[in-house]
């Protein structure tokens, strides 16, 4: 039995190919991501999709489309089937019938980064790693530090000084060592990167690892099967590194390939960016194909708060692709959809979750979604995690 069709790695820019059998980062000729390519023609033979839906629950039971070649490599803390809830009332409210929510906030560690730190700690921890950094906005440090404990790795974390308190304290209890960075997280990786070459870490930074958009893609997955092997018309997606959009498309173009879609058409993905740092929304309008960098970034929004994202090309790709759209919204309107969420569906969301709420509201009012659409909010992380002490 073949636990995973992983074939190689492919260059997003270059086309140029890489062995998964070795360490690797990023395209070392044109400087863009890899991604993980699968003989998904003999995965087609021998897997199908039952099988996938009655294996136990958790992101693994899609292990053979995941990257680890040795199930016992898998570092698990539970990560992985998170509820589709209906918004029954929110539906009322904007006269739309089809509403969902995927509620990301069960994973391990509060946050949807559990997923692509599981599955790039695993493979890091196949291929020998012993020491892991990281720059992060916030959750992706506190799921890499608790995934490196699991896997007995030392962690080491670059994050803002402004930073959501839990996100410090959660990666210093599981042994974690915490560098606070006066910037953000774009002074926080030169930070890393640097001590990463100078010391032999390996750097698990969004996408300049091969790895974090395999656990993400899974999210597609999950979604196509909670949705009876179709997909929803419209997700709406937080979107700062990138990887959950990138790693869903992923996962609808691996689907395809696997015949295992009842029908071909796409959902129409939204980005959902903060005013205050939208590189995404700038060039969707713009009709650029890459994000320059964001100068002064700013908004409570700790994981939209990235300047530029290493995938840029691809987003702006997948958007396109998709006929999709960019939206910023406001802190204000923001933190007004997280109480209007909460209240009323009792979910109480990060600030980057209740964002595609705030975007729902312009898209209802421009008629961009129609009422009868089937639409996907991705709640990325629990609001807990943003309850400061100091206030
Ligand atoms: C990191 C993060 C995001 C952005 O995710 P990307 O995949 O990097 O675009 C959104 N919401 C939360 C809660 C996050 O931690
Ligand atoms: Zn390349």
């Amino acid at each position: 039995m073949t636990y995973s069709y992983l074939t190689h790695l492919e260059c997003s820019g270059c086309g140029e190919t890489y062995s998964h059998e070795e360490l690797h980062t990023f395209c070392q000729a044109c400087k863009s991501p890899l991604l993980p390519r699968y003989d998904l023609d003999l995965a087609r033979q021998h897997l199908d999709r039952e099988t996938v839906s009655l294996r136990e629950s958790g992101m693994w039971r899609w292990h053979e489309i995941l990257p680890v070649l040795n199930a016992q490599n898998r570092v698990f803390l539970g990560e992985g089937d998170t509820p589709l809830l209906s918004l029954p009332q929110l539906e009322k409210e904007l006269g739309l019938s089809n509403l969902f929510v995927k509620d990301e906030s069960i994973n391990p560690t509060g946050s949807f980064k559990a997923r692509g730190l599981a599955a790039a700690i695993s493979k890091a921890k196949e291929l020998g790693v012993k020491k892991v950094i990281i720059p992060t906005a916030g959750n992706a440090g506190g799921a890499m530090a608790a995934y490196a404990a699991r896997a007995g790795m030392k962690a080491h974390i670059f994050m803002p000084k402004d930073t959501p308190f839990a996100n410090m304290e959660e990666s210093r209890m599981v042994g974690a060592e915490v560098t606070l960075v006066d910037g953000l997280i774009s002074d926080a990786a030169k930070l890393a990167g640097e001590k990463a070459k100078a010391d032999g870490w390996f750097d698990v930074s969004t996408f300049k690892e091969p790895y974090r958009v395999e656990g993400k893609k899974v999210m597609g997955l999950e979604l196509s099967e909670q949705f009876n092997w179709e997909l929803p018309d419209v997700i709406v997606y937080p979107t700062g590194g990138g990887t959950g959009l990138v790693g869903m498309w992923k996962a609808f173009d691996e689907l395809e390939q696997l015949g295992w879609l009842e029908n071909t058409k796409r959902p129409r993905m939204v980005s959902v960016q903060a005013e205050g740092c939208a590189p995404v929304v700038k060039a969707f309008n713009e009709g650029a194909s890459f994000c320059e960098f964001w100068e002064g970034a700013k908004t409570i929004s700790s994981g939209l708060r990235v300047p530029k994202s290493f995938a840029d090309k691809i987003i702006m790709k997948d958007i396109y692709e998709s006929k999709g759209t960019a939206v910023a919204v406001s802190d204000d309107d923001t933190l007004a959809a997280q109480k209007k969420l909460a209240e009323t569906e009792g979910i109480f969301a990060a600030p980057e979750g209740a964002a595609t709420l705030a975007a729902l509201n312009k898209l209802v009012t421009q008629g961009w979604v129609k009422p009868d659409e089937r639409i996907v909010l991705f709640n990325t992380g629990s609001g807990l995690k943003y309850i400061n002490p100091e206030n």
